[in-house]
């Protein structure tokens, strides 16, 4: 056994925040707890921010006892959090295996939006996103993720509260979905967090066998990193569109029943300079998206040092929004925040998820092979059978073949 295996079966009890307040009411039950002892453990957890079971004071002190047994309640620390010039935060969150992800906090003029994880790094190596080149070491609990929230919102001033959540940051939600749903219960429970469904956005790269499922645990919004408007690029961004491509994604979103004009699509568009910023491109979006209610996005590239694209200079990214507009789409262009610390979209990849020498808490890489949560699930072992590599991809667009098929 590795020291990571020992970190990971010394804490193997669930944590009360895997668990939306049905399925606790039900496990309360199995063991002969009364069931609304559970809505009372909800409040204290999520609406007075208790930390620990003795803070709980209307639960008699046997079954605060017989509840610490069985079960943990916070998932993870805050290892670092560091400050934006433009008030962004970043938070550096630690697992109970040394595991470290990042949630970003960005504050706007009467709003807060956070970012959440959803994985340990991610599988689907998208060629322009720094967390892509981290690889993937295991899913985040439903706990884990919760966490992410109540750990963001003691940061926030009092009395302004959490507004927006989108699950952008590391990892793709679809890929982790049965904990990813169980953290939304909790989080728009009335007795939980209480945030509003359509200020919760949930961001796929297009897992589409999931998205009908994930559609239906809250109206939520559903966002889809899009990025191209050809295979042969997308292929080359997106890497997961070789076995899910363009036409099938459009589909899928224009025959789900979910969705409509009141819980359109946002399509997120990383622009990137001389890859995919053509006016070919502006024009060939409006036909691919023809018959999706959607909102374009568009994030003009953050560089950094994982990727070789570059944002296209501010005349390109008007023109290509202006196309976008000529072409009867509703278009957004995106505001770069926290960029000075690395928070921006696609920036997240702490280096600290790799082992860091002289770190014996099995962190990062060594976590794959500890512990349930590392194994992955059936279509995780399925996309893990599909290679990756986008210089596999066949590129024959010169830009991208110019900018992906570098040595890594
Ligand atoms: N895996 C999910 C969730 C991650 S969301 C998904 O792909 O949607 C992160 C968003 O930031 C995605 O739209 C992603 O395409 C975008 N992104 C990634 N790297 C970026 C970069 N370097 N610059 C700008 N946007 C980036």
């Amino acid at each position: 056994m590795t020291d990571a295996d020992a970190k990971t079966h010394a804490r193997r009890r669930p944590s009360l925040k895997d668990h939306s307040r049905g399925a606790l009411r039900a496990l309360f039950a199995e063991r002969g707890w009364s069931a609304y002892r559970a809505d009372q453990v909800a409040t204290w957890l999520y609406k007075q921010d208790a930390t620990e079971l003795g803070q709980m004071t209307n639960l008699p002190a046997s079954l605060r006892g017989e509840i610490a047994a069985e079960f943990e309640l916070e998932t993870l620390e805050v290892e670092k959090a560091q400050h934006s010039v433009d008030g962004t935060q970043k938070l550096l969150l630690r697992a109970f295996d040394g595991a470290r992800i990042e949630a970003v906090l960005i504050p706007e003029e009467r709003r807060h939006t956070l970012c959440v994880s959803t994985q340990v790094g991610c599988p689907l190596t998208c060629s322009f996103c720094a967390t892509g080149a981290l690889g993937f070491t295991r899913n985040l609990s439903a706990g884990e993720i919760v966490d992410q929230v109540l750990h963001a919102r003691r940061r926030i001033p009092a009395g302004e509260g959490l507004t927006n959540l989108v699950f952008m940051g590391m990892g793709e939600p679809l890929l982790n979905l049965p904990n990813v749903s169980e953290a939304i219960r909790i989080l728009v429970d009335p007795k939980g967090l209480a945030l509003a469904p359509r200020r919760i956005t949930v961001s796929t790269a297009g897992v589409l066998p999931q998205i009908g499922a994930l559609l239906a645990v809250a109206p939520i919004h559903l966002a889809v990193s899009l990025h191209a408007t050809t295979d042969e690029v997308r292929d080359v961004l997106v890497p997961l569109n070789k076995r899910f491509p363009l036409a099938e994604l459009m589909a899928t979103l224009r025959n789900e029943p979910q969705l409509g004009r009141r819980r359109p699509v946002f399509f997120e568009y990383t622009l990137m300079d001389g890859v995919n910023d053509s006016l070919e491109d502006a024009r060939r979006m409006p036909r691919l998206i023809a018959g999706i209610a959607a909102k374009v996005n568009v994030i003009p590239m953050n560089p950094h040092a994982d990727a070789p694209y570059r944002p296209p200079p501010p005349a390109v990214v008007d023109r290509f929004t202006a196309a976008l507009h000529e072409g009867g789409l509703r278009v957004t262009l995106r505001r770069d925040r926290g960029r000075d610390i690395d928070a921006a979209c696609g920036q997240l990849a702490n280096r600290a998820a790799a082992p860091v020498p002289g770190d014996t808490s099995g962190a990062g890489r060594a976590g794959r092979s500890a512990g349930a949560g590392a194994r992955p699930e059936s279509l995780q072992e399925d996309l893990a059978g599909i290679r990756w590599d986008p210089r596999e991809a066949g590129a024959s667009h010169p830009a991208v073949e110019a900018h992906a098929l570098r040595d890594r």
